[in-house]
């Protein structure tokens, strides 16, 4: 049977197996996705496990963060990659929260389960959650309290509450210290006096060796490079930076060219050519009044003799991102020719220094034109505690911008989800229609929070929930779960505190994709290879990255 669809020819492959609907449809889609939501639930809060993921070559990545489990996942459905889909944009947009909103999706498909076998209709369920979302977004706003920017305690509990996962902490307190600090180095300040955070400008460099706390802030930009001659300063004070994308060499002609040479003035007039064009990028660059070269192709050792003969500090084979960074940071110009080269397109950097950094040399270029250029070389004792301390950084140094941004922190520990549960509980009773029994429902859902960080801690949940609610009630807003002691406290005071951005998005996705998934009742295999995601949506099959071989299929 053929059809047409939006002008698209698909084939619709009989009634057999390819195609599924109504109540089958739903639920094949919602056991997907719910099972995507019960892989990454022992991961959440302070006391969550680990996931070891293992590729087909054998390589392995250690981690609690949903996000990277999630994508490193070979997942076939297409309803559990919407659940995935979701994870990568609370990732970009709050960096923090995606373990949480693909919890809470997963939750509330399984509530609207219950519905639907209640001979509720999808629509109903979808107008119920989209209200009690509405609902959600507005108790947020207003049990929300002000964060001081300017303490700078209080910016580090909000990335020390973003780190779960398995470090010591002392380590914790550190990564915090230095996050804080990178973020508040590039805070700029907008249109209106409004504050900026652009995370980007933070350079990220990962050394293996030595320990955690050996990670170290530096003001400027780290470059995993070495100066190429040993002739060469390695200390520039006063830098004025060439940053050249040609290379320094001599072009070796494409075809290979047969060269006579029949006396030894032929030959020496012929080496003499090409010395003489080698020393001329040298010279140019001299008279371009630079001291320090970074190159982003090789240099000719001749080139390299002649420059550390001028003093010039030389560094090839740079990286292109390295590249736009430092044009960034000191102010200069990337240029593709040398013959380009003004002293106009110099950059400038108050020092530029090679230092040891475990067993290798880097390159260290500070004091640079523009304040906000920072970076961070992290180290630790392996290749996968390093890699998981570049995602809890990353974590970490977008909960600060967010709360540079915009000033606003709940509380965690399951304080916040318990408060809006009891809110929109109250809500849904005012409400008149069947719409009611969906808004309950959505409350119900947000308990699993409170309820995975106890199950992850081995504690009782229903005794905590109970707890919890009772506290609740009594008008104790901010009472969450210390996982450490199984009592229920006051998680502001206690220093646990989220930005109210991540929560807002972890609801906001977690119900989008719910309604999503809720208002599939067809599923039909298209012969379309791939198509190419529309705008904002999610790209359902097709296109989603994965190791081979797949660990996990769904
Ligand atoms: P996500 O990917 O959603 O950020 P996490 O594994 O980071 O998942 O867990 C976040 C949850 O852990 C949040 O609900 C947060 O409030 C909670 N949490 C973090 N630190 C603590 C703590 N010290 N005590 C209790 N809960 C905490
Ligand atoms: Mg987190």
């Amino acid at each position: 049977m053929a059809g047409q669809l939006g002008g698209v020819p698909i084939l619709v492959l009989g009634a057999g197996s390819e195609r599924i609907r109504g109540r089958d449809a739903q639920s094949a889609n919602i056991n997907a996705a719910k099972a995507v939501a019960d892989a990454v639930r022992t991961t959440l809060g302070p006391k969550g496990m680990d996931k070891m993921l293992v590729g087909a070559m054998g390589d392995v990545v250690i981690t609690n963060d949903g996000a990277t489990i999630l994508k490193e996942m070979e997942i076939e459905s297409p309803a559990a990659k919407m659940i995935v889909e979701v994870a990568k944009t609370v990732d970009s947009v709050a960096g923090d929260g995606t373990t949480t909103s693909v919890v809470i999706g997963g939750e509330l498909l399984k509530k609207a389960e219950d519905l639907l076998e209640q001979q509720l209709h999808p629509t109903v369920v979808i107008l119920g959650y989209n209200l009690a979302a509405e609902k959600a977004r507005e108790v947020l706003a207003e049990i929300s309290s002000d964060i001081d920017v300017e303490n700078e305690e209080e910016l580090k509990k909000v990335a020390r509450t973003s780190i779960t996962g398995k470090f010591a902490e002392s380590s914790r307190e550190f990564l915090s210290e230095i996050a804080m600090q990178a973020v508040k180095n590039i805070a700029e300040t907008g249109h209106g006096g409004a504050r900026v955070v652009d995370i980007d400008n933070i350079c990220v460099e990962k050394k293996v060796g030595g320990r955690i706390e050996d990670t170290e802030l530096v003001q400027g930009i780290a470059i995993d490079k070495e100066v190429v001659h040993p002739g060469m300063p390695t200390k520039v004070e006063d830098a004025k930076v060439a940053l050249v994308s040609a290379s320094l060499e001599v072009k070796k002609t494409e075809t290979s060219a047969e060269l006579k040479i029949t006396t030894s003035d032929q030959l020496k007039g012929f080496l003499d050519e090409e010395e003489h064009e080698l020393k001329a990028m040298a010279e140019r660059i001299k008279e371009s009044g630079a001291n320090v070269v970074i190159c982003q192709k090789g240099i000719d050792d001749l080139v390299q003799h002649y420059l550390a003969k001028y003093g010039i500090m030389a560094v090839r084979r740079s990286k292109k991102s390295d590249m736009d960074r430092l044009a960034k940071a000191t102010g200069g110009n990337v240029v593709t020719t040398l013959e380009e080269l003004s002293k106009s397109d110099l950059g400038y950097a108050g020092l530029v220094d090679e230092r040891k950094m475990g067993g290798d040399k880097m390159l260290f270029i500070e004091e640079c034109k523009n304040p906000h250029a920072v970076s961070i070389v992290l180290r630790g004792g392996s290749e996968q505690v390093v890699d998981e301390i570049e995602r809890v950084l990353h974590d970490m140094l977008m909960v600060v911008a967010s709360i540079l941004e915009d000033g606003k922190a709940v509380a965690g520990g399951g304080a916040v989800e318990t408060e809006l549960a009891l809110r929109i509980r109250e809500y849904g009773a005012s409400l008149k229609g069947r719409e009611q029994l969906a808004v309950e429902k959505f409350a119900e859902a947000l308990d699993i929070i409170p309820r995975t960080l106890a199950e992850n801690a081995g504690l009782d949940p229903i005794d905590m929930l109970v707890a919890l609610k009772a506290a609740h009630e009594r008008g104790e807003k901010n009472a969450g779960l210390n996982v450490y002691t199984g009592k229920v406290v006051d998680m502001w005071q206690a220093g646990v505190i989220e930005p109210l951005r991540t929560k807002k998005q972890s609801v906001e996705s977690a119900t989008e994709a719910a309604t999503m998934i809720l208002k599939i009742d067809d599923v039909i295999a298209s012969t379309r290879a791939s198509p190419p995601p529309p705008e904002g949506m999610p790209p359902g099959a097709g296109g989603m990255g994965g190791m081979p071989g797949g660990m996990m299929p769904y």
